[in-house]
């Protein structure tokens, strides 16, 4: 019974990927140097996987930026604007690819989420005439370097339907799928030279866990008997995860290939349906360590499922490995050596996940090393019993919840009436999304807090100036709704996070989002509740100084949730309606000290959606239920804002209607205020913010341009219910710029208003 891993981190246990690529951005190391450290991180990655018990070795998992973009430049998919000449793709190209290139004046190619994790892969770009052909060495150096020291080798790339489905088309519109005749003469190539050189070829095809249209059916047989005919004599395991295959079934089973794997974390129910209808010379790889949480596998429950499957299959066609590509784990728990003890002991990172796979390979063989296993259990237990992870009145409070609970009051347009006379706001109210440009300084003073170099009255002082300024600019810009700019946030999760019961941190919880860019996700290891306010003092402090009203910042539950680890020992919803309580007190608490317009940040919103269309209504029912819990029980007065980040909302409009915010501000500028089509068509009922000016880029729009979107959007969304704003938050931005670019708003918003009276 073989282990193995459909990936690992690349990123380093101590970022050195990370650090050596910046560098090499920076011009401080040469392109050799680079070369070199990613080579001895290969290197120590495959050695430590074998150390840990894994018996084949994965290469191809491996890369300077993103797989995606990686398979893009090995199959010659080079969009014309890098002006490629068609030889071996190098460096410069690869990066202007990845990040575009000012000087060069190429623009970076598209980047988006992976499926529903927070690691972004390169959008290959597809012309209808597109030419695919073998274009970079990468992956074959690797499989000879792995070759040094490993003689079992597995290949992985990205599988043909995976790489087609997740790219885009340029130019005149077309069905990407056209185009895999071409691709797939490539991958012959690909798969033919791997043949001799490594004894599996892991294709992953996620988007087998999506609906797939179903005339695909026949191509994806087609493809696969072809790769199958040129992998010989290597084996090709066919790789699937973040959810079930179990609805592709009829035709995946019949695929007459060496390997299938399955995600039995995410869908362990789909091993009943696949297992009665596997081919027979097929084997079936177990994914039964979660590669995308920080928590200990629950021995016990894998080893059973493992077993259920050996009694069908028997011992010889059953593989053990995580569920998805550890790349979405932290390296190295023994990193950590400020995590609460207690909690540290129910946690594994990617090297101790390969040592959970070897633990659970050997117990089904009758194997089992009783020390670990006896380990494992003792944690479970500890955690099942632990008191640190209960709190009983939080879970009253989740029990006694009731339905009014998530209603306002009165509807809309009432509410609309009496804020109306409370805040005495113009037609087209001018407001930003939150924070303001965070400043060397601001940074600063932040990190000696953190350090212990300040007294407490020093560090209030000196965030109290950072507060005091940003208000004075916003008077002097003549903004109509002010915020107090977040100089005490480092970040929107984890500022909350840190003052909520329930989290902890690592020191060293790296995971790669995108590029050369990790983040350090909190833990959700216990119920969560807010001991004392996290907010009101900063704010109440802002409101002191202005007679304009000041708008409340806080980050909504869902958010909170999806951008943590969460825990695995209750459902999300459970988690999330617990954080959603707490948001609903600092919300109370707000208000009671006079802060009548409270914005709700929830940008996560949509990521949160469940892959296959019939989970979707589920998650949108209790994610818009934790939003309301959080935010509704307010009196009519005060005005609730919601904030959202991204363009694509038709398929979420029904759940943004649901949340009933009064306002809502949305990104728009970017897509020329197109978004604003699917709002025609809703006819959505309260106001709304369309972001007129894209924060994401540092060149300050100008009037006339701001003046046109917002005319725009008169054109779509009643007046009365408009309001001016940038897209998002100001805080990457610079103090020259966002002052510019703010005075064009509120002067563009000034000039319509004009007109309209
Ligand atoms: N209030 C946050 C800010 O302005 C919102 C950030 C976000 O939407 N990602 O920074
Ligand atoms: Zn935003």
């Amino acid at each position: 019974m073989l282990t193995h891993t459909l990936g690992f981190p690349r990123i380093g246990r101590h970022r050195e990927l990370k650090k050596a690529v910046e560098s090499f951005w920076r011009g401080e190391r040469t392109a050799a140097d680079l070369t070199a450290t990613c080579k001895e991180l290969r290197i120590t990655h495959w050695k430590e996987q074998r150390d840990a018990g894994i018996d084949i070795i994965t290469v191809g998992d491996f890369s300077l930026y993103d797989s995606m973009l990686d398979t893009a430049a090995m199959v010659g998919c080079i969009p014309e604007r890098y002006g490629w000449n068609g030889e071996s793709v190098e460096l410069d190209t690869y990066f202007a690819m990845a990040r575009g290139e000012s000087e060069r004046g190429m623009t970076a190619m598209e980047m988006t989420k992976w499926f529903d994790t927070n690691y972004h892969y390169i959008v290959p770009e597809f012309t209808q005439n597109q030419i695919f052909s073998l274009s970079c060495e990468k992956l074959f150096h690797e499989i000879e370097e792995a070759r040094v020291e490993h003689k079992r080798v597995k290949a992985v790339l990205p599988g043909p339907f995976t790489f087609l489905r997740l790219g885009k088309a340029v130019g005149s519109p077309f069905d990407t799928m056209s185009l895999l005749p071409g691709l797939l003469d490539v991958y012959s190539e690909i798969i033919h030279r791997l043949s001799s050189v490594c004894e599996w070829i892991q294709l992953d095809e996620p988007v087998l866990a999506l609906n797939l249209p179903q005339e695909l059916v026949p191509q994806f047989r087609q493809a696969y008997m072809n790769i199958l005919q040129q992998a010989r004599p290597a084996k090709v395991m066919l790789s699937t995860y973040f959810g079930a295959i179990s609805h592709n079934r009829s035709f995946v089973s019949q695929l007459e290939i060496d390997a299938l794997h399955l995600d039995c974390v995410r869908a362990p129910e789909q091993l009943e349906f696949m297992l009665p209808e596997l081919a027979p010379q097929t084997c079936l790889s177990l994914g039964v360590v979660d590669g995308r949480n920080i928590w200990r596998v629950d021995a016990q429950k894998a080893i059973t499922l493992c077993e259920t499957a050996v009694s069908v299959v028997g011992l010889d066609r059953v593989m053990i490995a995580p569920s998805c590509s550890l790349l979405h784990t932290p390296v190295d728990l023994d990193e950590e050596t400020a995590l609460p003890a207690e909690v540290k002991n129910w946690m594994a990172f990617a090297l101790q996940k390969c040592r959970e796979v070897r633990m659970i390979a050997d117990a089904v063989r009758g194997h089992g090393d009783p020390v670990l296993l006896k380990e494992n259990a003792d944690a479970w237990e500890a955690r099942r019993n632990s008191t640190s992870i209960r709190n009983d009145i939080v879970r009253q409070r989740v029990e006694n919840m009731t339905p009014d609970m998530l209603c306002r009051h009165t509807p809309y347009d009432q509410r609309r009436t009496v804020q109306r006379a409370l805040h005495g706001l113009p037609l087209l109210p001018t407001t930003t999304i939150g924070s303001f440009p965070q400043t060397t300084e601001i940074r600063a003073t932040r990190s000696q807090w953190k350090k212990g170099a300040l007294s407490v009255e020093e560090y209030t002082e000196t965030m109290r100036g950072f507060i005091k300024d940003v208000v004075e600019k916003q008077e002097e810009i003549g903004l109509d709704v002010l915020v107090h700019g977040e100089p005490e946030r480092n970040d929107m999760v984890e500022y909350f996070g840190e003052q909520l019961d329930g989290f902890c941190f690592t020191k060293n919880g790296w995971v790669q989002s995108y590029g050369s860019r990790c983040v350090k996700p909190p833990v959700i290891f216990g119920d969560v509740s807010r001991p004392a306010p996290m907010t009101v003092e900063w704010t109440r402090y802002a409101r002191s100084l202005t007679q304009k009203p000041m708008k409340g910042m806080l980050t909504g539950p869902v958010t909170i949730l999806c951008w943590s680890f969460v825990r695995d020992d209750q459902p999300r919803s459970m988690t999330c309606t617990q954080i959603a309580f707490a948001i609903r007190d600092e919300v109370h608490d707000l208000e009671r000290s006079g802060v009548d317009i409270i914005q709700i940040d929830e940008p996560a919103l949509r990521e949160g959606l469940p892959l296959r269309d019939e989970d979707k209504a589920e998650y949108l029912r209790w994610a818009v239920d934790c939003f309301r819990l959080a935010a509704n029980g307010v009196d009519d007065g005060t005005q609730i804002h919601t904030h959202m980040c991204y363009a694509e909302f038709n398929e979420i409009l029904g759940a943004i209607v649901e949340m009933d915010a009064d306002v809502i501000s949305i990104e728009a500028s970017r897509s020329g205020m197109e978004l604003l089509e699917a709002f025609r068509e809703f006819q959505y009922p309260n106001e709304i913010g369309p972001g007129v000016y894209d924060i994401h880029s540092p060149r300050v729009p100008g009037v006339a341009e701001m003046e046109g979107l917002l005319r725009r959007a008169i054109a779509v969304i009643p007046v009365q219910r408009l309001w001016v704003n940038p897209d998002c938050g100001l805080k990457t931005r610079g103090w020259s710029e966002a002052h510019a670019a703010l005075k064009n708003m509120v002067e563009a918003a000034r000039i319509v208003r004009g007109s309209m009276i």
